[in-house]
């Protein structure tokens, strides 16, 4: 049984404008997200869920919501990716290859090198110090770019990286060794190159001091100053006994030849304790997220409850471990690296979420367990041959972080008009004049169905049950006998227009 606690429409602030607003102005952060929502209590089949996510509907636990896009700042259409027709990118091909050496055992093939290069000859104290400065400094840029991966910045990672460098200055003699990185320059001249006409989020000088707090801790520093103007200078004691001070900054010597696996497992979602851990890391390292607000109450409501349940018409056991949401967890050798929450429907499988542990974010896991999933639908649909979208949450043209999505392609939008599914290279000029439009050949004007199609609450053809006081009612008995309030009357016809077909399967609660 499914019964819907329907809240209708609600504002939030826009989280995904907030961001870019920091930088730009003040007035159009406070713009607002406009939402339809409700709670589903008792169960709902997949198959529901899925119609529902074709006309635009997203979970959160047991919260479902539909962005009233005509009147949002940061229109969002839902985006699935049909697996039989992927191609995989540049990008995603230079990932897979990554992940692929890293596992054989040879990922830090760089510092391999140097050392088979020079077996005997110990380098200068001055250059290993540049060299392994350089090293924390380019995980720290990878950190942060592949921890966002919608950055379209992720896409230059590699090259970024190498452009990143600590080198010696060479000018005075002082007991300091001095050192200078050009990484903020760096990164403020690609962020003007990929973001045109938007200013940096951040001042040259606090970018310089986040990056100085990711070296800060190596013991051979003895002080750090930023430049106004994003300049990283770094003071290193020279050593006193030069031998073992080579000797304990060298690189660690790699196990050569040493192969990982890294493994999937489907889990009933559900909370688990080691999970939790990886979320909270992950929330609090990438996300910046405060420690407090991580808690495994939000956690638990957010990502492990779930009200999905199998379809209300058989289909079989369904694909993978079976119909609803699971976690899908990514092991390296036995650590749990990576979960990805997904919900298990009908015509494939859809991302809630994924979260890594941040100490493996040089893997670019989020774009690993992506290919991942791609490549399992595809496995799975050889036996349902009905199972094969991935849908990949909503698509928000105007957000520069979010169009990662667009990179597995070729992906459909949904159009808010018909709702009929439309390859996202013919929305993409449209979306580029304006932010709200429709997609299909088939829309006649910019008004969304839901308004027109649907049935009217006192339609003679069907009619909504609705629970009141502890008993359940065909909604058309309350009309004779009740007078009922023009405002639960429009409530109703919203949750009909809103829901669709569906609407006369979940029980509606009248408060
Ligand atoms: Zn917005």
């Amino acid at each position: 049984m499914s019964i819907a606690d329907y809240h209708g429409a609600y504002e939030s602030s826009c989280g995904y404008c907030k961001e870019l607003n920091e930088a730009t102005n003040e007035i159009e952060r406070k713009q607002k997200r406009n939402c339809i929502g409700m709670h589903i209590h008792g169960h709902l089949p997949v198959n529901y869920y899925e119609d529902m996510m074709a006309r635009n509907w997203r979970r959160s636990g047991n919260f479902f919501y539909q962005p009233q896009n005509e009147s949002m700042c940061c229109p969002q259409y839902a985006i699935r990716l049909d697996v039989n027709r992927f191609k995989p990118s540049k990008h995603h091909r230079k990932s897979l290859k990554k992940i692929e050496k890293f596992l054989k055992g040879d990922a830090d093939e760089k510092t391999q090198k140097t050392k088979s290069d020079n077996p005997s000859k110990k380098k200068p104290f001055q250059d290993l110090m540049a060299q392994e400065l350089t090293t924390c400094l380019r995980h720290a840029v990878e950190e942060i770019l592949s921890g966002n991966v919608h950055d379209p910045l992720i896409s230059l990672l590699d090259q970024i990286k190498s452009d990143v460098r600590v080198n010696p200055c060479l000018k005075g003699k002082s007991s300091d060794a001095n050192y200078t990185s050009n990484i903020v320059m760096m990164l403020l001249g690609q962020f003007k190159k990929h973001y045109k006409d938007q200013t940096a989020p951040k001042k040259p000088k606090e970018i310089a001091e986040y990056f100085s707090s990711k070296i800060i801790s190596n013991k051979n520093i003895s002080s750090i100053s930023c430049a106004d103007n994003g300049y990283i200078n770094i003071f290193v004691n020279k050593p006193q006994q030069k031998e073992q001070d080579v000797q304990s900054i060298e690189p660690k010597p790699i196990e050569k030849n040493k192969t990982k696996s890294l493994t999937t497992k489907f889990v009933k979602s559900s909370f688990d304790e080691e999970e939790f851990n990886i979320y909270k890391k992950y929330q609090t390292t990438i996300h910046h997220d405060d420690p407090e607000e991580v808690n495994r109450k939000s956690y638990k409501r957010f990502l492990c409850t779930s009200c999905l349940t199998l379809p209300s018409v058989a289909q079989g056991s369904g694909p993978f471990s079976g119909y609803g949401s699971y976690h899908i967890q990514y092991r390296l050798d036995e650590v749990l690296v990576g979960v990805s929450v997904v919900d298990v429907l009908v015509k494939g499988l859809s991302s809630v979420y994924f979260f890594y542990d941040p100490d493996y974010s040089h893997l670019s896991l989020g774009v690993y367990s992506a290919l991942q999933e791609i490549k399992m639908i595809a496995e799975e649909n050889q036996k349902h041959p009905e199972f094969e979208y991935y849908y990949l949450g909503f698509y928000i043209h105007s957000c520069a972080k979010m169009k990662y999505k667009a990179q597995y392609k070729p992906s459909q939008l949904l159009c808010p008009v018909t709702f009929e599914w439309v390859d996202l290279d013919e929305c993409t000029h449209k979306l580029d004049q304006s932010k709200f439009c429709s997609f299909s050949k088939n829309a006649k004007d910019e008004k969304p169905a839901q308004y027109k199609t649907f049935l009217k609450y006192d339609d003679p053809r069907s009619d909504v049950k609705v629970l009141l006081s502890n008993s359940v009612y065909p909604f058309k008995a309350l009309l004779r006998k009740f007078e009922l309030k023009q405002e639960l009357l429009s409530r109703i016809q919203e949750y009909i227009n809103t829901v669709g077909e569906h609407a006369f399967d979940i029980i509606f609660v009248i408060h």
